[in-house]
């Protein structure tokens, strides 16, 4: 691939998104095989990585789309997914945003019994996904675990009398039942023990069509790394769940909703090297990009592995690997990297998902162009931005 980097780097300039649409192909097809089910239904979570291209890829593979707002489902619409392909599934948004949704036709997914309440009294039989709070800790990281007690998503195991009591009195369809526990799924038991507890809750509405497990599947970041192994959980779990749509007597859709599983790996960024800089600590390598561009590591701490493309046989030497934002902007700390030089290519792995959908402007720097390799092919999928695009939407008045 290094190669076909460096002459992607010389055409379009860098810092560039580079994607592999071969190896989302692969990612997709992986997990639907994984799966031994009468119908499964995989909406791909386009927040994670959402130019157009990947979301006509993804419809070309026969997937759904999971949204998590109005926009995104606008964008899956113009991608051409028919509405009952896409399920909507937000967090703490307004009972009017619902509805321009149900207006087109998207499933749906309500999060709180506030929404739930109002929900069923002005659209009972519009039919719904209810999300759970199972309160199981599954997540590698404190900001990405949405199963514990405190956490702003789902409704709790612990109110379903109430569920209940709502469902039954306004005569809500609910035809779904989804539970999202948060990235970082390593643990198969932990997710088979979510699973039953969701079928022991699906079982307590006759109106239930489909269960939907979300995701929080976990890729490997570096080479040691725990990951789902989709293939051996697939195979417990697809016995699990053929047995309880067995003893419910019919049968059931069964949704997943993976997003990072799907393009993290498929996504390199390349960037350049401005300045080497040795100080009396450790030697900085100062790129022409920043945490505008990628934020994972400064957000969360995530960890991306790092290639020199123009030096791959160098002497490996320690570097800290940081950015041009005035403040703190590190990707990297005491890395071995191949010995850098300035004007050096660095190649960012694990660049597909959640990096350019998280890119701001911020210092006023533009955005970068992505490239979607496909077939040995490659073509610009994404412009880099102009000082224009920085200006766009302001309204300047006389001061
Ligand atoms: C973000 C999100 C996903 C995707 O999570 P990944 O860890 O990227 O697979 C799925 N479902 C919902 C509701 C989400 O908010």
């Amino acid at each position: 691939m290094n190669s076909i980097f460096t002459d992607i780097a010389r055409e379009y300039g860098s810092p560039v998104f580079i994607y592999d649409g071969n190896r989302i192909v692969e990612n997709y097809n992986r997990f639907k095989d994984a799966f031994h089910v009468p119908d499964l239904k995989i909406h791909y979570a386009c927040k994670a990585l959402n130019n157009i291209n990947i979301l006509k890829l993804f419809k070309s593979l026969g997937s759904g789309l999971d949204c998590v707002s109005q926009g995104e489902v606008h964008m899956g619409l113009k991608a051409g997914f028919a509405p009952e392909d896409i399920i909507y599934t937000p967090n703490g948004v307004s009972l009017s945003e619902y509805e321009s949704v149900i207006e087109k036709g998207c499933r749906i997914t309500l999060d709180n019994l506030s929404i739930l309440e109002k929900f069923g009294v002005s659209h009972p039989d519009y039919p719904i996904h209810i999300r759970i709070n199972p309160h199981l800790m599954a997540g590698g990281n404190r900001n990405i675990s949405v199963g514990h007690i405190d956490s702003k998503f789902g409704i709790s195991i612990h109110q379903l009398p109430h569920i209940l009591r709502l469902v039954k009195n306004l005569g809500i369809n609910v035809e779904g039942i989804h539970v999202h526990t948060g990235s970082d799924i390593i643990d198969k038991d932990v997710f088979l023990r979510v699973a039953d507890m969701i079928f022991g809750i699906a079982e307590q509405f006759d109106t239930i069509k489909s269960i939907d497990l979300g995701s929080g599947f976990k890729i490997k970041y570096k080479a040691n790394d725990l990951y789902t192994d989709i293939t051996k959980l697939g195979a417990s779990f697809s016995d699990a769940f053929n047995a309880f749509s067995e003893r419910l007597g019919r049968p059931l859709t069964l949704r997943f909703e993976p997003g990072k599983f799907m393009v993290s790996d498929a996504g390199y960024f390349v960037s350049q090297v401005n300045v080497i800089k040795q100080t009396t600590a450790c030697t900085f390598v100062g790129i022409n990009s920043g945490f505008n561009h990628l934020i994972r590591p400064m957000f969360y701490g995530s960890y991306h592995q790092i290639e020199n493309i123009s030096n791959p046989e160098g002497e490996k030497k320690l570097y800290s690997v940081v950015g041009n934002i005035c403040e703190t902007d590190t990707f990297a700390e005491d890395r071995l990297i191949s010995e850098v030089r300035e004007q050096d290519l660095l190649v960012f792995k694990n660049a597909g998902a959640y990096c350019f959908t998280m890119a701001s402007n911020y210092n006023s720097r533009l955005r970068p162009p992505e490239v979607l390799i496909k077939d040995g092919g490659y073509s610009l999928i994404r412009k880099r931005e102009s000082y224009d695009d920085l200006l766009r939407g302001q309204v300047e008045i006389d001061i």
